[in-house]
């Protein structure tokens, strides 16, 4: 069996859709899992209606409407017909997010994360299944939350591999075109979790592992894994080849296009990995292996923007040392701030931070009774793989290099944009 994900991009409107299906036809669909996120952006969308019904906003209803609008709009481009009985189950799944908003009690916010952005997969499988149905495309679709069983840490939550594959083992039918969602899953009291944003990748990898499955390919609004993302570096080109080990450390320094816990299930039963064009399907795309030699040989770059660089140093002038260390750790760990670099030397020490809460003022005043502070913010940290002279001094150019860190592959700075 071969396990495909199409993610947001791929499923954005009714073109999409019928795209999505064309890719199918050429490149096959029999015993074939397809794993399909949210459609475009729902998630973020859902993310609102989430804090406005937190917040008890008036706008909670017009937040809910437009992901509503947006959906039926792609429904009425793909059906002819209006009273399609995919209305009507689209039309459950949103009445069924409505009673859930009027009758919750939980006060746990990422609990109500869970069961309000799973809508957004819910929906977009429904729509894809049944459109395939309607071009006469058989397929079963299936509930991932009877699937993929997880602990009840919400919003992250950790797989239960064991009840996992007792599951997809029995009831996951070979020989046929199955369409589940990614990124959800359910805790032992069927209660919905999810696996972390971007999270559908991994699912993917989930279901591949206990399929003991051929492949996994997940389909990209670009040709595959490039040596940098297209969105800030002209002229990115494509990696034809990488080894697991080269792809889990591209995701881990922040290459979006893996997420990073993809890798680790398919590495372990060497489940090759494709990367490829949802435009372009007949193109080979990047395909990741074991030991695969990194080809073309070049220099990969990542780019981690509106990072936060927090320098401190002792006030009397005494080391910073492990118990030092470990406390400001601790307050890291504590006000979710995400450390990305660490620099040390006798008497200061300085991290380069992802404060995505917003909390590094309350951080800062609790550091200041132990520490001189001093901070960077908005600057951006630049990982190059396999550097060189060249690749060093392109990413340097017409920037403040604030701290540069190199081991034998990888070379980090913090860069400052000049003024
Ligand atoms: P999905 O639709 O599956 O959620 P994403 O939008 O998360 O897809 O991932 C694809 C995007 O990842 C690309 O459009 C590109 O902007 C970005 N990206 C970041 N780094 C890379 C890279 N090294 N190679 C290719 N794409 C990258
Ligand atoms: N829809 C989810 C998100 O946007 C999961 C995914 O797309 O991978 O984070
Ligand atoms: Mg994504």
């Amino acid at each position: 069996m071969k396990v495909f994900k199409f993610g947001g991009a791929s499923v954005k409107d009714a073109e999409g859709i019928k795209n999505v299906y064309s890719v199918l036809e050429q490149v096959g669909h029999k015993d074939v899992l397809l794993v399909i996120s949210a459609m475009g952006k729902t998630t973020n969308a859902l993310e609102v209606v989430i804090k406005n019904y937190i917040d008890k906003s008036p706008e909670l209803q017009s937040s809910l409407q437009d992901v509503k609008k947006y959906h039926n709009q792609i429904l009425l481009d793909l059906f002819e017909e209006e009273n399609h009985e995919v209305f009507t189950v689209v039309n459950k799944l949103f009445a069924d997010l409505e009673y859930f908003l009027k009758h919750n009690k939980s006060p746990n916010y990422n609990f109500v994360y869970d069961q309000v952005v799973s809508t957004g997969e819910m929906v977009s499988t429904t729509i894809v299944s049944q459109y395939f149905n309607y071009r006469g495309l058989q397929n079963q679709w299936l509930d991932v939350r009877e699937f993929i069983k997880t602990d009840n840490t919400y919003r992250d939550a950790i797989v239960d591999w064991e009840h996992t594959q007792q599951n997809i083992v029995k009831k996951i039918q070979r020989k046929t075109l199955n369409i589940t969602q990614g990124f959800l899953g359910s805790d032992e009291n069927n209660f919905t979790t999810t696996l972390g944003r971007e999270g559908s990748d991994y699912s993917a990898a989930i279901f591949a592992y206990c399929l003991n499955a051929e492949s996994v390919t997940i389909w990209k609004d670009v040709q595959g894994v490039l040596n940098a993302d297209p969105r800030y570096f002209e002229n990115a080109i494509l990696l034809n080849q990488i080894s697991y080990r080269e792809a889990i450390e591209l995701a881990f320094y922040g290459a979006t296009v893996i997420h990073p816990k993809t890798l680790q299930p398919l590495q372990r039963k060497e489940i090759p990995l494709y990367v490829k064009s949802f435009i372009n399907p007949l193109l080979a795309g990047t395909s990741v292996s074991k030991g695969a030699d990194l080809e073309p040989h070049t220099s990969c770059y990542i780019v981690k923007k509106n990072q936060l660089l927090i320098s401190l140093s002792s006030l009397d002038f005494s080391f910073i040392m492990e118990e030092n260390i470990s406390e400001i750790f601790a307050l890291l760990h504590q006000y979710k701030m995400k450390v990305h670099l660490i620099q040390n030397s006798a008497i200061s020490f300085s991290v380069c931070v992802d404060d995505k809460f917003g909390n590094f003022s309350e951080l800062k005043k609790l550091l200041s009774k132990k520490f001189k502070v001093t901070y960077n913010e908005d600057v951006s940290l630049y990982t190059i793989r396999h550097f060189t002279e060249k690749s060093v001094n392109a990413v340097a150019q017409n920037k403040e290099v604030l701290v540069k860190q190199v081991s034998r592959e990888t070379m980090q700075v913090v860069t400052k944009e000049k003024i």
